[in-house]
């Protein structure tokens, strides 16, 4: 039976980074997961500032080359010109980017594996193993090959996403519960022209073009489940290209005189929430611990971010109170736009000022990692 002093459960953004910082630290760690090494996941990856603020000051910046520059945000509404904000140098930062999911976590996990990690893929936890007072003190995974085996760890970190098997064999309690919530088909077009980050507003519903690895943009639509529904029984391409039209006819003249390079992904949506992150002998980090509606592009911020702050705790003599208590007190406002901007429930100008209300919520982790 192999021991370590902590196991991450889960091993992309959340994971990954959670893995290579407490090893980097010293730590014996092991990370275990279900997927195949590099592969992709329903996610667009639109990084802001403070996720790529820690990339850089980890050394991983540079290993995202090929991922272009994105120098401007500009917001499109149906009512009114387009508005730039113009991406300011400031704490290292002069771009942010865009990484294709299998780039990013591969980035990630290789860096953990480089830090001495055991990287284990295609491995499946099925249970948390306890001691005889009810501590977690390990996991039981299944490989590939069926083969069952036990891991003893003195932390086991959940980094294993929104239905995380170590959040619910703990029965982590949720605290906070959302209500809104996102519908979002996306597809990758060749060779888009796009000025940076482009997002969309119009009654009802979002789209958007994020810029990304080999020539392609990822462009998306987003709007309430309900409709999205409605739209998707006359077919996902006609879904598709009704609610890019009608939120933006800029970007729809773009996308599609472009070329698709692949087919259209979907996200049905799934409701905010946060949980309690930790307990005996157990901890959540990333989408495991607190999940808020992609429509405001957060959640691989947040999740580098909170990666930090526990592998900070764990290594650093804090305690896990104060790591939860942290990243809710950098989340909780951009939980709240977020919730407003997903709600759909909005006019063009109260939009804009939710907006604004995001980007003001971003300043505070900034903050806090360019001390
Ligand atoms: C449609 C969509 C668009 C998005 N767009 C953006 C965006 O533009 N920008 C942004 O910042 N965020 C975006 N997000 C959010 C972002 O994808 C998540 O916040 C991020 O992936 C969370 O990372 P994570 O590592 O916590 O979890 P995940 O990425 O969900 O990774 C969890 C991993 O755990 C593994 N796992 C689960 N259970 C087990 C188990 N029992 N044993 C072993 N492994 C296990 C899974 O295989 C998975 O690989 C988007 C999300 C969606 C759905």
């Amino acid at each position: 039976m192999s021991t370590y002093d902590v196991l991450v459960v889960g091993g992309r953004v959340a994971g990954a980074a959670t893995a290579m910082l407490l090893a980097r630290a010293g730590a014996r760690v092991a990370l275990i997961e279900r997927a195949a090494y590099g592969s992709d996941t329903v996610s667009t990856h639109g990084l802001m500032r403070a996720g790529v603020l820690q990339l850089s000051r980890w050394g991983l910046l540079d290993e995202l080359a090929g991922t272009p520059p994105i120098r401007c945000t500009t917001f499109h509404y149906t009512d009114r010109e387009p508005e730039e904000v113009a991406i300011r140098a400031s704490g290292g930062v002069d771009a942010l980017y865009a990484p294709r999911r299998q780039l990013l976590d591969r980035v990630l996990v290789d860096a953990a594996a480089a830090a001495c990690v055991q990287v284990r893929h295609e491995t499946a936890v099925t249970a948390l193993l306890h001691d005889e007072h009810g501590r977690v003190n390990g996991v039981r995974v299944r490989h590939r090959t069926r083969r069952t085996e036990d891991l003893r760890a003195g932390i086991t970190v959940g980094a294993d996403g929104i239905r995380s098997t170590v959040a619910a064999a703990t029965g982590a309690p949720v605290v906070r519960r959302g209500q809104s919530r996102s519908a979002i088909l996306y597809r990758y077009y060749s060779n888009v022209r796009a000025a940076g980050y482009e997002f969309a507003y119009a009654a009802g519903s979002g789209a958007g073009l994020i810029p990304t690895n080999d020539g392609l943009t990822c462009v998306f639509v987003a709007t309430t489940p309900a409709r999205m529904r409605a739209l998707r029984r006359g077919g996902t391409e006609q879904a598709f290209a009704t609610l890019l039209a009608e939120t933006s006819t800029d970007l729809a003249y773009r996308a599609f005189a472009a070329r698709a390079a692949d087919r259209i992904h979907g996200w049905a949506g799934a409701a905010g929430f946060v949980r309690r992150s930790y307990g005996p002998g157990w901890a959540l980090v990333g989408d495991a611990g607190y999940y808020k509606d992609p429509i405001t592009t957060h959640g691989i911020t947040d999740a580098l971010r909170d990666a930090e702050l526990l592998s900070d705790a764990l290594t650093g003599g804090a305690d896990l109170e104060s790591y939860q208590a942290t990243r809710d007190r950098l989340s909780s406002a951009l939980f709240d736009a977020t919730e407003s901007v997903a709600s759909y429930a909005w006019s063009l100008d109260e939009v804009r000022v939710r907006l604004r209300d995001v980007s003001a919520a971003m300043r505070d982790e900034v903050a806090h990692f360019s001390l």
